[in-house]
């Protein structure tokens, strides 16, 4: 399958941001712990006891939203606690967001595709959002491949921004692996390949070079598939370039 370097790219932010959620799910407490420092000084939590009520006073407010954003409200823009600032909170909801807006334009660009077909009333798929739900990664995934390569690049660019802000609030690097033995870039010739590994399936990883690697266009040596000025230069997991550094890492037993 043709895929355009900004559908890649979306895809790719699409798995990353899922993966750095799920860490952020995973480790709430510790994250609360260790970075209750976003409120003002003299209301972060110093025992504790405080360190407990400020994540109820977090969990509550996450129901609230919750509930609020049910019946058609928008999230509450503040904290339950006056002098409290929970950053994972306001992450949270800047996130929602961004996932419905992405949300937003896919279903706008497909609206008249069959692969809509089974959410004729996709406002309601949208007030129903949750950013956990696996239905909606699932569809993005699905509707990325055929989505307009503009519509594409908008997409990749809200949700390469949402995993950096998610990333570094939760100290979480890219899941970039350095492939040992990898061939050069075939677009600059330097040894700076990179396999993005967010994926859950090895067969779908995509290959990257460096961000100041950009495509020249026509003729460029890179040899993706549609080669497009101006853009990161990526590959697809199909690809003989990514394939080939791919069966290498699994021989090295780096990947499944
Ligand atoms: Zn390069
Ligand atoms: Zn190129």
């Amino acid at each position: 399958m043709i895929r355009h370097p900004h559908q890649l790219h979306a895809q790719a932010a699409l798995w990353s941001l899922r993966r750095a959620l799920r860490h952020l799910d995973e480790h709430r407490d510790a994250l609360l712990i260790r970075r209750p420092q976003l409120g003002p000084a003299e209301s972060r939590p110093r025992t504790l006891a405080q360190l407990a009520r400020h994540d109820e006073l977090l969990r509550t407010e996450r129901a609230e939203r919750k509930a609020g954003s049910l019946t058609g409200l928008k999230p509450s823009a503040g904290s339950a606690a006056p002098g409290d600032a929970p950053g994972l909170a306001d992450l949270e909801r800047d996130l929602h967001q961004v996932l419905v807006e992405v949300h937003g334009l896919l279903a706008y660009a497909h609206h008249r595709d069959p692969l809509l077909a089974w959410t004729p009333l996709w406002h309601e798929v949208l007030d129903e959002w949750d950013i956990r739900r696996d239905a909606r990664w699932t569809w993005l995934s699905v509707v990325l491949p055929a989505t307009p390569a503009r519509i594409a690049e908008a997409v990749a660019l809200a949700l390469v921004d949402a995993d950096q802000l998610v990333r570094s609030y939760a100290g979480l690097d890219a899941d970039l692996i350095a492939p040992p033995l990898a061939p050069p870039c075939p677009a600059c010739d330097r040894r700076r390949l990179r396999i993005q590994s967010s994926a859950p399936d090895s067969a779908r990883w995509t290959v990257t070079c460096a961000s100041s690697c950009v495509c020249i266009g026509d003729g460029c040596e890179c040899g993706m598939d549609v080669p497009t000025r101006g853009v990161r230069h990526i590959w697809a997991a199909d690809s003989a370039l990514a394939a080939s550094i791919a069966a290498g890492v699994r021989t090295m037993g780096l990947a499944a």
